[in-house]
């Protein structure tokens, strides 16, 4: 009898494809944890995306999971530890998304400085003389400070650097050798205190979660901007003047504060979700359960440590 793959929304056709011809597909579309935990009380493998939580109690309702795979980098919505606990390999794609993540923090660069928003809103209502009192700013020799220098942070370093003479602060703990445009920096502080746009690259983790607190924001220069396009937990909502892609809670309520303010831009969790992006993590995604399933090491597991599993050579 053939494997049951689940892929918990809706994907390219010849991704499906590609699975179909290894295994049984079930595709789960309607965000609907009930219907997912039915689905997959016969699978061996589960692809995600981020709506999905996969907890201990929803792995301990699906005995035969031995592959969960994400299609994108943050895999905060797994608990770990459970599916390291019992043997599942998680999987994630952690170069597909870099490019578009890249490209949509930059957008926000630009659309704050030039104030992009509230200059169409103005134009909308008749006010054209907004042009002399709301003055756009350039990028060339701004400061960009970088919370978190893995793939991201560096890809966002290079476009700034190259194309908009920014310059580069970064800080990350665990990253010792930067390109020469790059100042690494000791603490979250050097950075913040000294950016003109800071700018959030950090997974979300027990230590991060929470790290842009009132008083951390209180230290960013008057008229800096920040940009989070990383998880919506590191930030503390209230009182910000920022960019941001990714909220505590998705959707914010419609009650939300952040919902009627003119000080931030809002998207909604898009950073990843262009065209070619969806597209390259769903393949990277599907190919990880593909080498699984034919007895090959899947090439990005998470948690390889915690399974024992030596990197491939
Ligand atoms: P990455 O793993 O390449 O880089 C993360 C960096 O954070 C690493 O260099 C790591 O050393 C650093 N880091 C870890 N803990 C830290 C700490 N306590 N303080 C400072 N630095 C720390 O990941 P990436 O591809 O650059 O992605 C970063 C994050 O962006 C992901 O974890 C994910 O949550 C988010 N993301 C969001 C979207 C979106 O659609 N908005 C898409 C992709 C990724």
């Amino acid at each position: 009898m053939q494997n049951t793959v689940v892929v918990a929304q809706a994907t390219d056709e010849g991704v499906l494809g590609r699975l179909r011809a290894h295994a049984n597909v079930t595709v789960v579309t309607d965000n609907d944890a009930k219907s997912l935990t039915r689905a997959c009380r016969d699978a061996v493998c589960l692809q995600v995306g981020t709506w999905v939580k996969v907890t201990d109690e929803f792995l301990e309702q699906c005995p035969k999971l031995k592959v969960v795979s994400r299609t994108g980098v943050g895999v905060d919505n797994v608990d770990i530890e459970a599916a390291s606990k019992r043997g599942v390999l998680v999987l994630n794609t952690p170069h597909a998304n870099t490019l578009s993540v890249a490209e949509h923090t930059m957008a926000l660069i630009l659309a704050l400085s030039k104030q992009l928003f509230v200059l169409d809103a103005h134009v909308r209502s008749g006010d054209f003389q907004i042009r002399r009192k709301y003055l756009p700013a350039d990028l060339s020799g701004k400061t960009l400070g970088l919370i978190g220098f893995g793939n991201i942070g560096r890809t966002v370093a290079e476009k700034a650097s190259a194309a908009f003479s920014m310059e580069i602060l970064a800080y990350d703990p665990f990253v010792k050798l930067a390109e020469p445009y790059v100042r690494l920096m000791e603490t979250v502080e050097d950075v913040v205190t000294n950016s003109d746009f800071v700018s959030i690259h950090l997974p979300l983790l027990p230590q991060t979660r929470g790290l842009f607190d009132a008083p951390m924001l209180s230290k960013m220069k008057q008229g800096a901007f920040l940009i989070n396009t990383s998880r919506g937990g590191i930030v503390n909502e209230a009182a910000l003047c920022a960019a941001l892609d990714v909220f505590e809670n998705e959707p914010p309520a419609p009650g939300s504060a952040l919902l009627h303010t003119d000080r931030l831009i809002l998207t909604p969790h898009v950073a990843a979700l262009t065209r070619e992006c969806v597209l390259r993590v769903a393949e990277t995604a599907a190919e990880g359960i593909i080498d699984f399933l034919e007895g090959r090491q899947p090439k990005f597991i998470y948690n390889a440590k915690a399974l024992g599993i030596e990197p491939p050579r």
